[in-house]
């Protein structure tokens, strides 16, 4: 089969088109034949380096297809299904595996990060991973889902505990957290604020149902929130970030209000006032991935329709290079779909 493999780490240059051989499914595993496989940061990340991954190695965390081949013990699927997959691995034995906390797994990792993913043609996964999509999902749509919405709902629902006609801060509105996180708190009756670098897609995180939108280059966001919240702040904001925007994000929270972190898109390192969080008694929460039950979750809004993918382009997965140049200018709203 093609892949597109690194075999070092580096620039948009070191992803490979090339042969591989094709995967064998275990027994217990399904082979998928992949029709879409979308990007995330992490994908730039691995990329560029992080420890952990061997070489070569195959990004892809999002990923959206047919089953082509089902091992001797797998049954509840059958060929042709249209499915997407969990964008985890997880060991499924371990007391946070069974207690439904996949998330706490030793050995949990996101596809594509320490193992292989979906910038494939084929791919082999336990069952565990496979979930059915219905028609009127496409399979771009499918791939696009996965990753972000579980982190955003995770943060959201399972760490910040969100509750109906709260106000959140949603950072980055045309990122694939943002626009999940901006649709989740509206499932929630939430008031929304939320920013972006231009009006354009200011209009776009509108259309999602964002209820205010701060232009960060134009308005401290912190001052931009206490005027639309008539200086109360705001109950939880969603930081994904990081330097960048961290004391602002800090700044807007209302007394006992919380933050929850799942990235740090511009940088990990930040300053923390820690008189500011005891005396404002803010709770400061980090948020990776989700579980599967959470999974689960979503995904039955986003097949009824509650919840909608935002797909911004497609590349074939030959033109790999091109698709991670479009991401790291930022110029995107929604998710960058590759093709096989
Ligand atoms: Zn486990």
């Amino acid at each position: 089969m093609k892949a597109v493999r690194i075999h070092e780490f580096g620039g948009p240059e070191v992803l490979r088109y090339e042969d591989v051989p094709d995967p064998k499914p275990r027994n217990d595993q399904v082979l998928i034949r992949v029709r879409a496989c979308a990007l995330n940061h992490l994908d730039i990340w691995v990329r560029k380096g992080l420890p952990g991954v061997s070489l070569p190695h195959t990004l892809g965390s999002d990923i959206a297809g047919e089953i082509v081949e089902a091992g001797e013990y797998v049954s509840g699927f059958k060929l042709g299904q249209r499915v997407l997959l969990a964008p985890m691995h997880f060991c499924n034995h371990c007391a946070k595996c069974v207690a439904g906390l996949q998330n706490q797994c030793p050995e949990f990792t996101v596809l594509g990060n320490r193992v292989d993913g979906g910038n494939c043609e084929l791919i082999a996964v336990p069952t565990v991973n496979v979930i059915a999509i219905p028609d009127s999902l496409d399979f771009n749509q499918a791939a696009s889902v996965p990753l972000v919405f579980l982190t955003a709902w995770h943060m959201l629902v399972g760490r910040a505990g969100i509750r109906t006609g709260q106000t959140v801060l949603v950072l980055g509105a045309s990122s694939g957290v943002g626009i999940a996180a901006i649709q989740i708190a509206k499932l929630f009756h939430a008031r929304v604020i939320t920013t972006a670098g231009d009006e354009k897609k200011l209009e776009k995180a509108y259309a999602l149902g964002a209820d205010h939108g701060i232009n960060h280059y134009k308005h401290k966001i912190s001052e931009e929130v206490k005027k639309i919240t008539n200086k109360d702040g705001v109950d939880i904001v969603i930081e994904h970030v990081g330097a960048a925007t961290w004391e602002e994000s800090i700044k807007s929270l209302k007394p006992a209000g919380t933050l929850v972190t799942c990235g740090a898109t511009t940088g990990p390192n930040v300053g923390l006032e820690l008189r500011f969080v005891y005396s404002r008694q803010l709770s400061i929460l980090g948020s990776y991935m989700g579980t599967m039950g959470e999974l689960h979750e979503v995904l039955a809004h986003i097949f009824a329709g509650r919840l909608r993918a935002v797909v911004d382009r497609t590349f074939p997965l030959q033109d790999i290079r091109a698709a991670h140049e479009h991401m790291e200018k930022s110029q995107m709203f929604g998710k960058i779909v590759l093709n096989p």
